[in-house]
């Protein structure tokens, strides 16, 4: 997607008046200080320069960007920071969803059942349910599973819970819910796979517009994830702020995403053979547990789990509106 490219922050000049209205259109923002709104650190430090092409109206350009890493909270991220547009030009037809049914299900109803109750006591507390988690905890590890958050916390709710699934891609996540037994499902920011709509219909599985989701009621939702989506958004805090409004009180807000940590030592970034892999520019951040924390405190959630995914290094969490705000 991108090559090496040590020119830092060009100034695209150009004599073409079109070009330089694009330009102008296509402003981004360089920053300065660490995003996080708890960090905000100026001890930021640049581990890669690269050039990424794209192409917008017709012409081909390329976005300059470094990956820069916050020395104080573990943050990377895109600088600058780039505008919708030009981040939207980057969404191409081919970009990969992580998910299908057979996939996000693929565990099998027993190893299932196992992951909810491994994650029912963080839903309901009490002891039977600690004993319950871990036992189903240490049947997980013998087996070499670890399941995420944002497929274990809304496994251990009851079946009449209500469950958005924000950023839903093909819709696979939601079908998967169904098949096992719950019934209030929303979908919202579904892809444009073919005839995908029609099939989550007639499962009545409700997909929302953002127009819907605006005006969706507040204090809906027992529980909202937010699987592999977390780092694509261009304003992380206000979204948390908008799902705080969604949630009910004791809802769940629940997200699995890349981490900082399959990247670290920062120095070594640039010979790593995996560098594709950070997906530049279309995955902003990079979280540590640290700055995800942050995040999500911030915003007035109540974090009841927080762990990266072995295998993987995916950040998962658990967080909750206070049940009084
Ligand atoms: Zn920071």
């Amino acid at each position: 997607m991108y090559q090496s490219d040590e020119r830092a922050r060009p100034a695209a000049e150009t004599t073409d008046p079109h070009l330089e209205c694009v330009d102008r259109e296509l402003e981004a923002i360089w920053i300065e200080r660490c995003v996080s709104p708890r960090c905000q650190s100026d001890r930021l430090r640049d581990a890669l320069s690269v050039s990424c092409p794209y192409s917008i109206a017709g012409t081909e350009r390329e976005f300059h960007l470094r990956f820069t890493y916050c020395e104080d909270c573990g943050l990377g991220f895109v600088n600058p920071r780039p505008s919708a547009d030009v981040l939207a030009a980057f969404y191409r037809s081919d970009y990969p969803y992580h998910g299908s049914a057979r996939r996000a299900f693929g565990y099998g109803r027993i190893k299932l059942r196992i992951a909810s109750w491994r994650h029912r006591h963080i839903v309901s507390g009490g002891l039977g349910g600690a004993v319950l988690g871990w036992a189903a905890s240490a049947i997980e590890k013998t087996c070499g599973r670890d399941v995420s958050y944002s497929l274990g916390v809304p496994l251990a709710l009851s079946g009449d819970a209500t469950m958005l699934d924000f950023g839903c891609g093909n819709g696979a996540w939601l079908i998967g819910m169904r098949r096992v037994g719950y019934s209030r499902l929303y979908g919202f920011a579904l892809d444009n796979t073919a005839g995908r709509l029609s099939c989550l219909q007639s499962l009545g599985i409700t997909v929302l517009s953002a127009e819907d989701v605006l005006r969706a009621a507040s204090e809906t939702f027992d529980v909202v994830r937010l699987e592999h989506v977390f780092e694509h958004l261009l304003d992380p805090s206000r979204t948390l702020r908008e799902i705080m409004q969604l949630l009910r009180p004791g809802g769940w807000l629940v997200m699995t995403m890349p981490s900082i940590y399959p990247w670290l030592p920062i120095d070594k970034l640039k010979n790593l053979p995996a560098l594709p892999h950070l997906q530049l520019p279309i995955h902003l951040t990079h979280h540590s547990i640290r700055s995800l924390s942050d995040f999500v405190l911030h915003e007035g959630y109540e974090i009841r789990g927080l762990k990266l995914i072995t295998q993987y290094r995916y950040l998962t969490i658990a967080a909750m509106r206070p049940a009084a705000l």
